[in-house]
């Protein structure tokens, strides 16, 4: 939970100078985007514009026409074509004058460092009548807090560095005190075995009623293939115990939504989720890995408490090894009746309640007639309760083993949950 502006509010950046336009990269606008988001300011659009009064002048009226707020970097500098004040001045219809603060400040400066003022050195000294300054406490050049037409223009110097101290300090904190401040609170749902596109066609109807723009809570998909779909639900309220009710609320729409496909939330793991459902029922568990050659026990005992339910493995890589340790019929072990029998076996021989076992081919090669990435997954027990998977995994050898092993123990994750 962080706090941030409670009511919605747009500010637009504007990157003044013409090395930008020549190909410099503008790090400013990222870094302020990405801060602005943290505190729930709306960033809507970015522009570049060279150092001309004229465009700068148009780039900002622009702006102000469609934000409640603007923030530029650039153009502060002593020099002749820094003249973003100027630009300010144009718009705000008011001279430039000459601060005798920021004068004596310059002044300080250069007597301290031994170097020569001159009279261009001066031009940072001037502001728009009626601007205030935001202090400087890193470089020469002050920032500029102007209002145009009743909305804030904040001109920051374009040094990186200068320019994140003066918007940590002075802009973040005065966009949140105009909005007034409110909470910010996100959940992540993790979900597998279904995929983004899958996830986002169930979820249309509830995206469309959500709206898009400026919707509370907003919700945003980051998928990777191995670790399932990650689905962020981000809530903003005045209060923090708002922002979590509304969190609440929507995780329960959401699973119902998507059922059996959420498996945790937050940093949550197959593995650990997995683990849940054995702890649940009170059941140990036995594993019989072939084609992941021991990721899927390692993945196990990496969750605390593992000793509890989990009796340990074999690593049956050899089909030898499956018919003489596991009791596999002899014959192809890329197949369902082999995957059975290797859970079966590893409850007989690990002495558990349930058994999970995996046999495929990691590839580059086939074996036995089946592509790389088939793969027969098996759970069985307590009882006679079965379950079984055939995938066709796509990728690489480091990429099916890795994909395996977590299909595995979302196999095992959706046993239990229907025991
Ligand atoms: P100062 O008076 O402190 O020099 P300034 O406002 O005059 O500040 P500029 O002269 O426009 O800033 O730019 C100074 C330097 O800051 C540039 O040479 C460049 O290295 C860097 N800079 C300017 N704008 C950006 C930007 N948008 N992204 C990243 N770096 C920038």
């Amino acid at each position: 939970m962080r706090w941030i502006a409670a009511r919605a509010v747009r500010c637009e950046i504007v990157a003044i100078g013409s090395e930008l336009l020549l190909g410099a990269v503008d790090t400013n606008s990222a870094w302020l985007s990405e801060h602005l988001a943290a505190i729930g300011v709306d960033c809507h659009h970015h522009s570049t514009v060279g150092d001309n009064t004229g465009r700068i002048a148009g780039a900002l009226e622009v702006a102000l026409s469609r934000s409640d707020a603007v923030i530029t970097t650039g153009g502060l500098g002593p020099t002749q074509d820094d003249v973003t004040r100027e630009a300010i001045a144009l718009l705000m219809g008011v001279p430039l004058e000459k601060d005798p603060l920021v004068e004596e400040a310059l002044r300080a400066r250069h007597l301290a460092r031994g170097t020569e003022m001159t009279p261009n050195n001066l031009r940072q000294a001037e502001v728009p009548r009626g601007a205030q300054i935001i202090p400087q406490t890193l470089g020469s050049a002050p920032g500029l807090h102007c209002l145009v037409a009743g909305k804030p223009v904040y001109a920051l110097p374009g040094v990186p560095r200068e320019m994140k101290e003066m918007a940590s300090q002075t802009v973040f904190p005065d966009l949140v005190r105009q909005a007034g401040s409110g909470a910010i609170a996100s959940r992540t749902l993790r979900t597998f075995g279904v995929s983004e596109s899958a996830l986002a066609a169930r979820l249309s109807d509830y995206y469309d009623r959500l709206g898009q723009e400026g919707s509370n809570p907003t919700l945003a998909f980051l998928a990777s293939a191995a670790e399932g779909v990650k689905v962020r639900i981000t809530a903003k309220a005045a209060s923090a115990a708002g922002a979590e009710s509304l969190l609440e609320e929507h995780e329960q729409a959401l699973r119902s939504l998507l059922g059996e496909a959420v498996f945790g939330l937050g940093d949550v793991g197959l593995e650990d989720a997995a683990a849940a459902g054995l702890c649940a029922h009170g059941l140990s568990l036995g594993l019989a890995e072939s084609v992941t050659g021991g990721l899927v026990s390692s993945r196990l005992v990496s969750v605390p408490g593992a000793s509890g339910w989990y009796r340990g493995a074999v690593v049956s890589y050899d089909s030898a090894v499956k018919y003489s340790l596991l009791g596999v019929a002899e014959g192809p072990v890329v197949t369902e009746r082999a995957a059975v029998e290797m859970a079966q076996g590893a409850i007989k021989v690990l002495g558990s309640q349930v058994g999970l076992s995996l046999t495929g081919v990691a590839g580059p090669g086939g074996q036995e007639g089946m592509a790389p990435g088939t793969v027969f997954l098996a759970v069985v027990g307590p009882g006679d309760k079965e379950s079984l998977r055939k995938l066709s995994l796509p990728g690489n050898r480091e990429t099916i083993r890795e994909l395996a092993a977590s299909w595995a123990l979302w196999s095992l994750h959706c046993h239990l949950l229907d025991l």
